[in-house]
């Protein structure tokens, strides 16, 4: 579902990026764990084109993301076409970035209405996702009534409401009270349980071991060690992993 090849990014002529390769499978989980400022956000935002990357190239489904097809090549794609294109793709941020002036339920709405869905059935998909994230009872609330856990409920409801074909988490439960992490983890796993492939970047190595299929350590712009979590996060090889794993459990 995700193939990346030999990204790289700087920024004001620092390379943050340097040469990621990574492929995550359809269907399957893959978190990225590493200490702050190894690149894992800007790796997430070229995935989706909130960044360009410098160099490399990223496959999402078979398409080349931020591109079309164009004669013999490739082009660019424009703004608007590149909106279309990042549809498929969901994320969830840190901060949960709700419309404040909407309730839960149109907040989840507003996209695939948006999008030219009609808004009865818009409705009825929220609020089954609304449901599915354990939040029919509040759909009439508005962000500031609900805790930090129901706002990232909300949150993931609205990107799957975009029926996306995968799902960017960047680290969802870093702003969260820790008796608010529990409920929203149980989301993400019901999600890959039932398949979704999601590519997570997260402190919670508890979920991490239990639910990835792939573990993925980012040091200083570069994959430094990956595979399946029995290997990386219980006998990892490289000793900034060790270092990192012993630290965050
Ligand atoms: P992580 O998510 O692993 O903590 P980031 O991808 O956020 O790391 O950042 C990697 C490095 O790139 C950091 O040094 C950060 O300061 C820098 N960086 C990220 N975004 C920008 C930006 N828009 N402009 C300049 N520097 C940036
Ligand atoms: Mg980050």
């Amino acid at each position: 579902m995700i193939e990346a090849t030999g990204v790289r990014k700087s920024f004001a002529g620092r390379e943050v990026l340097r040469g990621i390769d990574l492929s995550v499978p359809r269907g399957s989980v893959t978190c990225v764990i590493g200490p702050s400022g190894s690149g894992k956000s800007t790796f997430l935002r070229c995935v989706n084109r909130l960044e360009r990357p410098d160099g490399g190239r990223i496959l999402v489904d078979g398409d080349p993301i931020g591109y079309e097809p164009y004669r013999d090549g490739l082009r660019e794609l424009r703004r608007r076409d590149l909106a279309r294109q990042r549809r498929d793709i969901g994320m969830v941020f840190q901060r949960f970035h709700l419309f404040p002036h909407l309730t839960a339920l149109a907040n989840v709405v507003e996209g695939p209405v948006g999008a030219g869905r009609p808004r009865a059935e818009a409705t009825k998909e929220a609020l089954a996702l609304l449901d599915r994230v354990g939040l029919a009872d509040r759909r009439d609330a508005y962000p500031a009534q609900l805790s930090g856990g129901q706002q990232q409920r909300v949150a993931i409801a609205r990107a799957l409401a975009m029926r996306p074909k995968l799902m960017l988490f960047d680290e969802p439960t870093s702003a969260l009270d820790p008796e608010l992490v529990g409920e929203v983890l149980d989301v993400m796993r019901g999600l890959a349980a039932d398949g979704m492939t999601m590519l997570v970047v997260t402190h919670e190595l508890g979920f991490a071991r239990e639910v990835a299929d792939e573990i993925v350590f980012f040091d200083d712009g570069q994959i430094l060690e990956s595979g399946p979590p029995s290997r990386v996060l219980t006998a990892p090889e490289h000793p900034r992993t060790r270092d990192f794993v012993t630290r965050v459990l």
